[in-house]
């Protein structure tokens, strides 16, 4: 497939005007980030491109299409307790510190007495274009393969929204100028804050037609479980904002290590009603913008946290399962057709096709006669491929020609705790990039993250609610490997569809 030609080239006063409008706007309609240094007051621009990047209509489309399917994949997967503790027994002994402290903490939880069925899922499936140069068919050529799949704490729905919104008022108002005339329609707002919002308040209705409101309580409210010093705020106060306006539901932000002091359980006909004290108010639903790795669990009073809040009755996005069910180590065993079959019963021949055809190779690296091949490969052709943890969040994967030195400083019954994946070739175009006012100007990839949102019954495996809510695209500098915004390499993007 032929890549426009990018990006649009403004004479040097159009470029500052660009950028000038795009600061203002970013500031103005909440595109930001706060500064590490701020003291949590003063904010910055989130980093974003200048223009939105090219992005194939059809496999754009796919991705958005296939979305409802991988939810309902992995709210099955999270229900079949006996499959996902078989799948996992290797991992959470190799990866005790996090897996193992996940599948334990669950433990502990079904112990004590796990009683709401209902589980709300916000996921998120990230992609990248894969160029395949074997196939000279243009169509062909182009596809969207699936990079991973994120079943706790995504982020960046509201930056996405946000900065679609950016690029399309850029080119709408004709900020761009006359090099970039051609944008004009071609651009795509995601409806991911309200999407995400919509998710959560599906599940604080479903909450709230099964629970009266406990007797001298306030009300029923989400309870946001956040990072300390987070910085990107914004992207979950634009869900908050978007709960209160469209529903009037009330959102409150507590820390893993403040769950305890600033919350009470209360036992209510035989369930465990969890309220947050300061404002006396029931929290019906529990969403997680923290808790997805080891750093979040400094010490053993947030692990206790993750396992008092299991066991309270208000709906959790993610349960512990559902996290669980997002390893990585997951993903690779569900890339056998006949597993996927398995889990989903009910999925049209079509449906089954366009989800497998997203994926690439994923290979164990344990002993199995797989794990063995994959042991190999990595040995004799580690430019085909990354080695990933059981680790969410960035910055922890291996590359390439690093693979085989890496595995030699880990003692080999180890190796069972990662996964190899075959990587996946991006055409490269050319972008700017704002970054703190700054443009920096180069090649660069990027990797499309689809939103969606699942409420389910696990007591009988009932679906209530099932939607994709829109997109994400996140561009990279093509000399760093990996794609953290938050972190410093990576930006917020838009699509222009082509
Ligand atoms: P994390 O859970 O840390 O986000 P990911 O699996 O998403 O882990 O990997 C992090 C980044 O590494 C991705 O955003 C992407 O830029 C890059 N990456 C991961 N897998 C592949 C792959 N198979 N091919 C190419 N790049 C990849
Ligand atoms: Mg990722």
């Amino acid at each position: 497939m032929v890549y426009p030609s990018y990006p649009p080239q403004p004479s040097e006063k159009e470029e500052s005007f660009i950028n000038d409008t795009i600061i203002d706007w970013s500031l103005g309609n909440g595109l930001a980030m706060l500064t590490p240094e701020g003291k949590g007051v003063t904010a910055v621009h989130a980093p974003v491109t200048v223009y939105p990047s090219p992005f194939p209509r059809s496999g754009f489309e796919s991705a958005l299409n296939v979305q409802t399917t991988f939810n309902e994949l992995y709210a099955n997967v999270s229900d079949n307790t006996e499959w996902l503790t078989e799948a996992l027994k290797d991992v959470t002994v190799l990866d005790h510190d996090f897996t193992g402290k996940l599948y334990e903490s669950y433990v502990k939880a079904k112990e004590i007495g796990i009683t709401q069925p209902l589980s709300l899922g916000i996921f998120r499936s990230d992609y990248i274009v894969n160029e395949d140069g074997s196939k000279t068919n243009e169509e062909d050529s182009v596809s969207i393969k699936q990079v991973e799949f994120n079943t706790v704490s995504v982020s960046f729905g509201s930056l996405s929204s946000k900065v679609s919104q950016l690029h399309t008022y850029l080119a709408d108002s004709d900020t761009y100028g006359p090099s970039a005339e051609f944008l004009k329609g071609k651009t795509a707002i995601s409806k991911s804050i309200d999407g995400l919002a919509d998710g959560l308040a599906v599940a604080y209705k479903e909450y709230a037609k099964n629970n009266v409101l406990v007797s001298g309580y306030s009300k029923q409210v989400v309870l946001f479980i956040v990072q300390p010093g987070e910085r990107n705020v914004f992207d979950q106060r634009h869900i908050e904002y978007s709960l209160y306006n469209n529903y009037g539901i009330t959102s409150y932000r507590v820390t893993l290590d403040n769950v305890r002091l600033e919350t009470k359980l209360l036992e209510t006909n035989g369930v465990q009603k969890l309220i947050y004290t300061p404002t006396n108010a029931e929290v019906s639903v529990v969403y997680y913008r923290s808790g997805y790795a080891p750093t979040d669990y400094p010490t053993e009073e947030e692990w206790d946290a993750r396992v008092y809040l299991e066991t309270s009755h208000a709906i959790k996005s993610p349960t512990l399962l559902t996290q669980l069910s997002g390893a990585k180590k997951i993903q690779q065993i569900l890339t056998d057709k006949e597993t996927i079959r398995k889990f989903l019963p009910n999925s049209t021949p079509q449906n089954l096709e366009q989800l497998l055809a997203t994926f690439v190779d994923l290979y164990p690296m344990d002993t199995s006669p797989n794990g063995l091949i994959a042991r190999k490969l990595a040995q004799e052709q580690p430019e085909k491929f990354v080695l990933k943890p059981q680790r969410e969040g960035g910055g922890n994967n291996v590359y390439k020609e690093n693979i085989p030195g890496f595995l030699k400083t880990l003692p080999e019954e180890q190796w069972g705790a990662y996964i190899l994946m075959e990587l996946i070739k991006p055409p490269e175009f050319k972008n700017k990039i704002l970054r703190a006012g700054e443009i920096y100007f180069g090649g660069v990839i990027s990797e499309l993250g689809v939103f969606g949102t699942i409420l389910w019954d696990s007591s009988n495996s009932k679906i209530l609610h099932n939607e994709q809510v829109g997109w994400l695209l996140r561009s990279k500098l093509q000399s760093s490997n990996e794609g953290g915004v938050a972190a410093g390499f990576g930006c917020i993007d838009s699509v222009y569809l082509f």
